[in-house]
C-alpha cells in the first residue's frame, strides 16, 4: 500500500434538488475523494477551512486514517459552493462559489509528504494544482480533476498542468467543451495530445471511459434503484479510482481498468445519500462486494 497526496477543496455546500433544499452539508472535492481513497490507502489531505469548520468533521476525517497533518485552518469562512439539480438530477447549475479563504489559499505541502508516490489533483483552481506539483518529488502518478469554471476563466494554466499529470478524469460534457470536439473518438484523441496519458471521460449515469492511445476501456454505472445527490460522485470515482492503485501499488494498464471499475463502485455509494452522508457508512467489504456485481453486470 502507498500513500496518496490528496488535495482539493473542503467545503460547505448547499444543495437544492425534487427532495428539497439542504444548507451547508460537508463536502468539497478533497473531502469526497480522501474518504473513498481511505477505504482502499493512507491518505494525506492538504486544503484548507474557515475557523467555521467543525471538530466534528474533522474527527470524521481523522477516524478514517485521514492525515491532516496538511489542512490549513485560515481566518474567516470555509469555501461554500451552492448547486441546483434538476428533477431528474442529470443536469445542475452552479449557483454560488464563494472562495472565502480559497482565495487567499496557497497550498503548503508538508516535508514529510513531498514524496508521495500517489497525488491526486481534486478540482480547485489550476494554479494551485500547479504550485502543489512544483512542491512534490518525483510521484509515481498524477491525476488531475478540473470543472467546467476552469475551462472558462483559467484555460492557460490548465492547459499548463495537462502537460504535467500522468491522467485526467474530466465528465463528457466538459471533455468536449475543453477540446472543442464533439464525437468521443475524437475528443479522447485531442484529450491525449494535451498531455496526459490516459484520459478518463465519465459519462454520469452511462458509466466511464478509460482511453489511452491505442486503448479504450468502458465501465457502466451501477444501475442503482434509487440515486438521492449527485454531489461529488465525479471526486469519489476519483478517489476510489487512486485509492485502488495506491494499495496495489502499480499503474499499469490491466490494474487501471481494474480501478475503473473501483473507481464507479464508489461513485455509485456517493450518490445514493446526501453530501458525504452514504459514503461515511461504507466499509471495505462494502467496496468488495459492489466491484463483485459490476463485474456480473457485464459477464458474458
Ligand atoms: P462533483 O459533484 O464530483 O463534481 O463535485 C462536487 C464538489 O465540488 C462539491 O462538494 C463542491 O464543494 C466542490 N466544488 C464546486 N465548485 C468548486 C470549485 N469551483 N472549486 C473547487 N471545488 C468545487
Amino acid at each position: 500500500m502507498s500513500p496518496i497526496l490528496v488535495v482539493g477543496s473542503v467545503a460547505f455546500d448547499t444543495l437544492h434538488n425534487a427532495q428539497g433544499s439542504f444548507p451547508r452539508v460537508l463536502g468539497g472535492s478533497a473531502v469526497f475523494a480522501s474518504v473513498c481513497a481511505s477505504l482502499l490507502s493512507d491518505v494525506r489531505l492538504v486544503g484548507v477551512v474557515g475557523e467555521d469548520y467543525p471538530e466534528s468533521a474533522k474527527a470524521m476525517l481523522r477516524d478514517r486514517g485521514i492525515d491532516l497533518t496538511g489542512l490549513e485552518v485560515s481566518p474567516g469562512e470555509t469555501f461554500h459552493w451552492e448547486g441546483r439539480y434538476t428533477d431528474d438530477l442529470t443536469s445542475r447549475e452552479s449557483i454560488r462559489t464563494d472562495l472565502n479563504v480559497f482565495a487567499t489559499f496557497q497550498p503548503k505541502i508538508p516535508e514529510a509528504f513531498a514524496e508521495s508516490p500517489f497525488v491526486m489533483l481534486a478540482n480547485i483552481q489550476p494554479e494551485l494544482q500547479l504550485s502543489v506539483l512544483d512542491q512534490i518529488r518525483s510521484p509515481k502518478l498524477v491525476v488531475a480533476d478540473t470543472m467546467n469554471l476552469w475551462i472558462d476563466i483559467a484555460k492557460p494554466a490548465l492547459l499548463a498542468l495537462l502537460k504535467r499529470v500522468d491522467v485526467l478524469i474530466i465528465n463528457e460534457e466538459e471533455a468536449r467543451q475543453l477540446t472543442g470536439r464533439h464525437h468521443l473518438v475524437e475528443v479522447q484523441r485531442a484529450l491525449l495530445e494535451l498531455g496526459p496519458k490516459t484520459a478518463i471521460v465519465k459519462q454520469g449515469e452511462y458509466g466511464a471511459w478509460l482511453f489511452q492511445e491505442g486503448v479504450a476501456f468502458h465501465a457502466p454505472a451501477f444501475p442503482l434503484e434509487r440515486v438521492v445527490d449527485p454531489t461529488g460522485a465525479g471526486d469519489s470515482f476519483a478517489g476510489g479510482f487512486l485509492g485502488y492503485l495506491a494499495r496495489e501499488n502499480d499503474v499499469s494498464l490491466p490494474t487501471l481498468r481494474r480501478a475503473v471499475v473501483v473507481g464507479s463502485a464508489l461513485a455509485s455509494f456517493c450518490v445514493e445519500g446526501i453530501g458525504t452522508t452514504r459514503l461515511v457508512e461504507v466499509q471495505s467489504s462494502d467496496v468488495d462486494h459492489r466491484v463483485e456485481a459490476f463485474a456480473e453486470l457485464v459477464r458474458v
